[in-house]
């Protein structure tokens, strides 16, 4: 018997994992493919917060950006780079989001140093930038070095039942709570309101003589250089889904189109690509993450009493699935978004801490409720 079982060794499964071993809990991992294998052991795993004029997703990501800098910085040294992130604009109009963005930062801006500014090409170097202090996680190790405390074991789960005051998983391991960290992949739980969209990304490591000490976002997202190996990656790829998909995934014209856009901001010199990962990241319908626990939707239908047309629902009234807890929709900021979340479930399950209605899976059943 575990305290929390914990579906999913992504990074959003990992943070959960880690913060339950530091609560002293008993906790087992698993995922079918081994530890970030997902969207996860894919991503650039850039440390960054949101560019944008206003908004709920700019504010979290904010907040996140300060608490997971912090985080990685002091549990996760050796698997993180603090780097300098220069972020140039594609065109005028994010030219002028990033201009209202510099005139209202509360976050400390820095100069691009002129080194740096020597390695772009002409047309980047004129666009507007922005730049900060930021960082990369090491995406494997950190989720690795993550639940050194936990168990993990390799091996997908097919079914959860709840008997008798506790959970089931695979009719083998019992738990008194379960985190479900899914990421893309078809949902265990299956509730019409959830609803979760993959998008494909491709990420190559290639040697080049260029030297780059900064993490550069403009078309696609470059690291900083490490013994003459950068990394180039994006995740703009909506028309291809592993699961859907007719042909499978062209490699080398993902490669060209990476390599093509690194090109449009940078001078690379002498590239050669030597290796490639790919995978899903899952984002929700309105681009904030789902966080808690997860609404019956046949049961709390049932329930007399409540009304579903309303503006203002209260989520207090629905009936919830007990014990059982999702993490995942964080977009392109998996990795600054996961420690922060994390930290918001494990006060949730422990302590009963509320979790704010913009976070909420709930919000998702109330939209879909509201429109029957
Ligand atoms: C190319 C690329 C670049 C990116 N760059 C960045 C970036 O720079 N910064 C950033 O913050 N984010 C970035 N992201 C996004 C980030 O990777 C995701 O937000 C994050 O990985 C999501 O983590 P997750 O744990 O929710 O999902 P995942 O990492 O996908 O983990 C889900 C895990 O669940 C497992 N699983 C699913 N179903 C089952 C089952 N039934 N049984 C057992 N196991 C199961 C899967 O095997 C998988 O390992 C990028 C993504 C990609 C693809």
């Amino acid at each position: 018997m575990y305290d929390v079982v914990v579906i999913g060794a992504g990074i959003n499964g990992c943070s959960v994992a880690y913060e339950m071993v530091k609560a002293k809990k008993n906790v087992l991992i698993l995922d079918m493919d081994g530890v970030a294998s997902g969207g996860s052991g894919a991503a650039g795993a850039f440390v960054s917060p949101k560019f944008s004029k206003a908004g709920e997703l700019k504010e979290l990501l904010h907040d996140a950006f300060i608490y997971s800098m912090e985080f990685y910085e002091k549990n996760f040294h050796t698997s993180f780079t603090k780097a300098q992130l220069l972020h140039i604009a594609q065109d005028e109009i994010s030219g002028e989001i990033l201009k209202y963005y510099k005139e209202h930062a509360t976050l400390k801006l820095k100069s691009p140093s002129e080194e740096i500014l020597a390695t772009l090409n002409p047309h980047a170097k004129e666009m507007q930038n922005i730049s900060l202090d930021a960082g990369v996680v090491d995406a494997v190790s950190t989720c690795q070095e993550m639940i050194k405390g936990a168990i993990f074991k390799q091996e997908k789960v097919d079914s959860l039942q709840y008997d008798d005051g506790m959970w089931v998983i695979n009719e083998c391991y019992c738990a008194k709570d379960v985190v479900l960290a899914t990421g893309a992949y078809e949902q265990i739980i299956k509730e019409p309101y959830l609803k979760l969209r993959g998008v494909w990304g491709h990420r190559i490591d290639v040697k080049t003589a260029t030297q780059n000490p900064y993490s550069i976002h403009q078309f696609v997202s470059i690291s900083p250089s490490k013994d003459g190996v950068l990394a180039i990656g994006a995740t703009h790829n909506v028309h291809y889904h592993p699961q859907t998909s007719q042909e499978p995934y062209n490699i080398q014209k993902g490669r060209a189109e990476l390599l093509q856009k690194a090109g449009q901001t940078l001078k690379l010199e002498d590239v050669e690509v030597i290796k490639d990962y790919t995978g899903l990241r899952s984002g929700s319908f309105d681009y904030i993450p789902m966080v808690g626990s997860l609404v019956l939707s046949g049961e709390t239908l049932a329930c007399g009493g409540i009304n579903f047309k309303t503006k203002k629902p209260s989520f207090d009234e629905y009936i919830y699935y007990p014990n059982l807890y999702m993490i995942n929709g964080n977009g392109g900021y998996g990795f600054v978004l996961a420690p922060y979340l994390a930290k918001i479930l494990k006060d949730k399950i422990l302590n009963d801490k509320k979790i704010s209605k913009r976070l909420s899976p709930a919000r998702f059943f109330a939209r879909w409720a509201k429109k029957l």
